[in-house]
């Protein structure tokens, strides 16, 4: 299904925002937003901004509400209570092709029996803009995917790559406001889904429109998103910039959901690190050396055996258990072939150092 949108956003200059205040009104804004289905609360009292030309993702894991959100801003769910505007105007009651948005879906929705052309055309043949401008846009939106050189085909002579950015010239050829994307990359393969990811974020910077994005991929989130809102169980757990939310998660969930942590707490952290709230320190921070090592100042160390030892091509991780009887990970860049006296096995005597600046506090 396709939303078809009214008119082209208007775009001065760079409109992204690159850290969590927005000082203007959000171009896409939720107040008070939730939604129950019987007796699930799939999203609990959302308020949220997201800045003209911002490229906005919401990550988290399954069930967690994303879905729903982006279904709202889209109308094809209503609100249970709160309202969504856009640019200004109170949209909660609009019927889905009355709003200036237009989604891309992972499943593309390609016609099949119409050409590339004739799918990317659909939607201004819709509303009835003439034959030659019509082919003169459509063109234009398949060469900004790079697709020229197979217009004339049907979608299934296409491969999946190249289906979803057919599938994203048809959204784009009718100039929405907003883009909304459900997991659009999430039938393609790592290295296709890789290169699609860098394409998006040149083609949306490109055009400056707003995309809002759902996955449930943390590394594809941070790749692409000027922010990021981290949902679970209908609510948002921390709304900032890629930096922000894995330098300074607000809660255990963010900290666990973004990239791999060592959380600490208890008598576990008082050993470690002196305190003893929650804390966390990322596995790339601990560097690991042989026994004996002191830690530089502003450093702290603690010894420990080896129990772990995972390979993975750039970069090997390490997990040792520490004589405090905590387990930390540690993970370093492979600059040196294996085997390396830097490289440590199974049972060896280690000590782990991290600088006292990268023990980050999780506010309980
Ligand atoms: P996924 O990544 O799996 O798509 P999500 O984070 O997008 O998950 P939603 O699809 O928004 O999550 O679902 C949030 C919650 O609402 C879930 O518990 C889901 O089962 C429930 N839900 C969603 N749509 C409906 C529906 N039409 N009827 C009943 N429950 C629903």
């Amino acid at each position: 299904m396709t939303v078809l949108s009214k008119g082209f956003g208007k775009v001065e200059g760079d409109h992204r925002v690159m850290n969590s205040e927005v000082s203007e009104p959000g171009y896409v804004s939720l107040r008070s937003v939730s939604k129950t289905f019987g007796d699930v609360h799939a999203v609990v009292d959302l308020d949220f901004d997201i800045a003209s030309g911002e490229f906005f993702s919401m990550l988290g894991p399954s069930g967690s509400g994303k879905t729903t959100v982006l279904r709202m801003i889209a109308g094809f769910e209503s609100v249970t209570t709160g309202t969504v505007s856009i640019d200004g105007e109170d949209i909660t009651s609009l019927a889905p092709f009355d709003r200036t948005v237009n989604t891309v879906f992972q499943d593309y929705a390609l016609f099949p029996h119409m050409t590339i052309q004739d799918n990317v055309e659909y939607g201004l043949r819709t509303r009835k803009v003439a034959k030659p401008e019509r082919a003169r846009q459509a063109s234009e939106a398949i060469e900004r995917v790079q697709l020229s050189h197979v217009a004339d085909r049907l979608p299934h002579q296409l491969s999946g790559g190249q289906r979803q950015r057919i599938a994203l010239a048809r959204a784009l050829v009718l100039r929405p406001k907003v883009l909304l994307l459900d997991e659009p990359l999430g039938a393609l393969d790592k290295q296709l889904r890789e290169e699609m990811q860098a394409e998006l974020k040149t083609i949306q910077r490109e055009a400056g429109i707003t995309f809002v994005f759902v996955t449930h991929d943390q590394e594809e989130a941070m790749r692409m998103s000027d922010r990021i809102a981290v949902f679970n169980s209908g609510r948002i757990e921390q709304l900032g910039t890629p930096h922000e939310v894995y330098e300074n998660p607000s809660t255990a969930f963010v900290a666990g959901f973004l990239g791999v942590s060592n959380l600490l707490e208890g008598a576990s952290a008082q050993a470690l690190v002196g305190r003893t709230g929650l804390v966390n320190i990322r596995p790339e921070r601990i560097r690991l050396h042989g026994p004996g090592h002191k830690p530089d100042k502003d450093s702290s160390s603690v010894s420990g055996a080896v129990i772990e030892v995972a390979y993975t091509g750039a970069n090997t991780i390490v997990v040792i258990r520490t004589e405090t009887g905590a387990r930390l990970i540690s993970t370093s860049l492979n600059e040196e072939l294996p085997g390396h006296k830097d490289t440590f096995a199974v049972g060896d005597k280690v000590v782990a150092t991290w600088r006292d600046i990268h023990v980050a506090t999780i506010p309980q």
